[in-house]
């Protein structure tokens, strides 16, 4: 996801909702289902991970039902430990380059390979025309009959930059656009009225892909444990984060 400089730094910095609060509210077993299409399917995640975190369980479900999945990597997500003495952006984008080829085998794609955009970590929302048209040209090359990205509402400005630029590539090219949340789930709570209920939906995943997608997020080691013992090298994503992640559905906005 990469940390610190956020949209809204005192949403994600407060502590989140715990998992418990969401699997106590109903709402989220009221939401309509989502129908996954046939065909290919373009993934746009801003940080190496964001896509596991979000949509992997469904990415999995795709490609389990024989539909080809295809994924956009904006940033390298070199940009997670800003503060870390020991390791570099140029290493963390090894590390998580490698992280996230072993994570998309585990979802049951082993040969999908993102196409990089590499923009600069952090400062998406200065490179969206860029963007906008690497996702245009991954629509066109892919044929893709759905895109998904970050959310736009997501209080997070490399994830609401990715979104957008997805939102304005797929209205050009009349691909419908699924937005999956990821912070929401740290500083929403239900019910939350800065939360577009309205529009989500939910997708079951079946048990085989709720475990490839469990299975694929513990590949992010940069991210979910210390990167070394050193002050800004905490995890990214502690249990509790991760706990969001865990559910058997994911939800998009549509
Ligand atoms: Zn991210």
């Amino acid at each position: 996801m990469t940390g610190a400089r956020w949209t809204a730094a005192t949403a994600i910095d407060a502590p989140g909702t715990p998992e418990t609060e969401w699997a106590r509210w109903d709402g989220l077993l009221r939401l309509p289902a989502a129908a996954l299409p046939r065909g290919p399917v373009l993934v746009v995640a801003a940080h190496p991970d964001d896509e596991v975190l979000g949509f992997g369980g469904t990415m999995a479900t795709l490609s389990a039902d024989g539909n080809d999945v295809h994924l956009v990597s904006v940033t390298d997500g070199e940009g997670s430990h800003p503060r870390s003495p020991l390791v570099s952006p140029a290493e963390l984008t090894v590390m998580r380059e490698t992280e996230l080829e072993h994570a998309v085998a585990d979802l049951g794609l082993p040969g999908l390979r993102p196409r990089r955009l590499q923009v600069p970590d952090t400062r998406v929302h200065q490179h969206e025309g860029e963007v906008r048209a690497g996702i245009t040209a991954a629509l066109r090359e892919t044929g893709a009959v759905l895109c998904a990205a970050p959310w736009t509402g997501d209080l997070h400005s490399d994830h609401e930059a990715a979104g957008r630029a997805a939102g304005a590539a797929c209205l050009a090219a009349g691909v419908p656009l699924w937005l999956y949340p990821v912070w929401m789930w740290h500083w929403a709570f239900p019910g939350d009225e800065r939360v577009p209920w309205q529009d989500a939906a939910r997708i079951a995943l079946p048990p085989e892909a709720s475990t490839r997608k469990q299975r694929a997020i513990q590949r992010f080691t940069s991210q979910i444990m210390p990167l070394t013992a050193s002050e800004g090298d905490a995890a990214i994503l502690p249990p509790e984060e991760l706990a969001h992640h865990m559910r058997p559905f994911e939800v998009v906005f549509r």
